[in-house]
């Protein structure tokens, strides 16, 4: 155990410093069993309800969840907690390295929404699929889409996800085919976790977007685009998408991420009221994210280039009246932006297979089983400072051996 006379500081230019300490869920090897709360410091984890005297039944939860319903008030005070201990020293003997923990699921996901909120993404997703339509349906500059994806196989960084098998229906082939994907991708996405909840009925409006969302994660939406293909027309996607969705282990809070708040690209139509954000405080990020497959980065793409922020998402999926819970997940589509190696899925960067990826040991079109993709990102901080969001991670396993029959 570190006793007190180590220095805490960091090197100015660390990407987990002051400035940052997201939340993470962990456990040691001598008590697996037991989940506690943990905030990154470097590459340490704070133990945080042993270091910090607040709150000590929502901190001394297995999940961030009770800490995430207890609101904007309480996030605040316990993260001025959590940096004056470190600052002090105090949080010495409360810190782990990080490589001695294991990092679980950091929150119980309640409702999760997809959503498609990059413009550059959804017009190379239009030319591929529809090349003699328009690129963007009619809808799309007047709200942003999205859709039910599922709560339940949402996935921690590092847990490995085997290659879905199901039907997909090649344009050569009369019929439907059955067995393994041969068309598995990711989607580098940002993630929104909601923390406090909100009314059945009442509407919540993009200004109340930071009473109720406690923070960022990034997220994978492995997509399986041939069995998305065949399945998605009329009701979209469904199979293609539901067999995992992979989180970082650390949730920023927003407060963290302040000094990386821009103005959404500028909008080429009118919107309507509770979507227009031309007079309210600038709710885009700018956070860079590194694509990397198997070690090596393969596109870097720009979420400050996104045309829908997370705060028009929020007035959007409750403007019906349905409620946020605690726990809601939503994410914004895949990130790309303008530029070739700025595209956030392999259907884009190859276009569609027809300009694999370039590795060491050979091109991808897709993934091949063995292949671990990983999303990084980092945001400005105060002060020319860099706040790093944890990292997601996944390696694709080999499909169910029985996957190919179909019986
Ligand atoms: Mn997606």
């Amino acid at each position: 155990m570190a006793d007190s006379q180590g220095p805490l500081d960091l090197p100015d230019d660390h990407l987990f410093g002051l400035g940052n300490l997201p939340y993470g869920v962990f456990s040691t090897a001598d008590a697996p069993d037991r989940r506690r709360l943990g905030v990154r410091y470097g590459d340490q984890v704070l133990d945080v309800a042993s270091a910090v005297d607040l709150h000590p039944r929502t901190l001394s939860a297995p999940t961030l969840n009770p800490l995430m319903a207890a609101g904007r008030t309480v996030w605040s005070e316990v993260r001025a907690a959590v940096r004056q201990v470190l600052t002090d020293g105090r949080a010495a003997g409360h810190l782990l390295p990080l490589d001695q923990v294991t990092l679980h699921l950091p929150f119980e996901v309640a409702d999760y929404v997809d959503f498609y909120a990059s413009e550059h993404h959804a017009t190379n997703v239009g030319r591929i699929f529809r090349p003699d339509g328009e690129p963007l349906t009619p809808n799309w500059k007047h709200l942003p889409i999205g859709y039910h994806g599922r709560a339940g196989t949402v996935v921690v960084s590092g847990t490995p996800v085997r290659r879905p098998v199901g039907q997909r229906k090649p344009p050569t082939e009369p019929a439907p085919l059955f067995g393994p994907s041969v068309r598995l991708d990711i989607e580098a996405e940002v993630g929104f976790v909601v923390g406090a909840p909100s009314a059945l009925g009442e509407p919540v409006d993009q200004d109340a977007f930071r009473d109720h969302v406690f923070g960022v994660c990034l997220l994978n939406d492995w997509s399986a685009r041939d069995l998305q293909a065949w399945e998605y027309v009329p009701l979209g996607p469904f199979l293609g998408k539901s067999f995992a969705t992979s989180v970082s282990a650390w949730v920023t809070p927003l407060e963290a991420l302040d000094a990386a708040r821009v103005r959404p690209p500028e909008r080429s139509h009118p919107l309507l009221p509770y979507l227009d954000d031309a007079d309210r405080e600038p709710a885009g990020l700018d956070l860079r994210i590194t694509v990397s497959l198997n070690g090596h980065p393969v596109a870097e793409p720009p979420f400050s280039a996104m045309y829908w922020t997370a705060a028009q998402q929020l007035a959007h999926m409750t403007v019906n009246g349905a409620s946020l819970r605690t726990g809601d997940l939503f994410a914004s589509g895949t990130v790309s932006g303008p530029g070739e190696h700025q595209r956030g899925c392999l259907l884009e960067l190859t276009w569609s297979g027809q300009n694999p990826v370039q590795l060491p040991d050979g091109e991808r079109a897709f993934l091949q089983d063995g292949d671990e993709v990983t999303l990084t990102a980092w945001a400005p901080g105060p002060d020319g400072s860099r706040v790093g969001l944890g990292e997601v991670t996944g390696r694709v396993e080999a499909a169910r051996q029985d996957g190919a029959s179909g019986s």
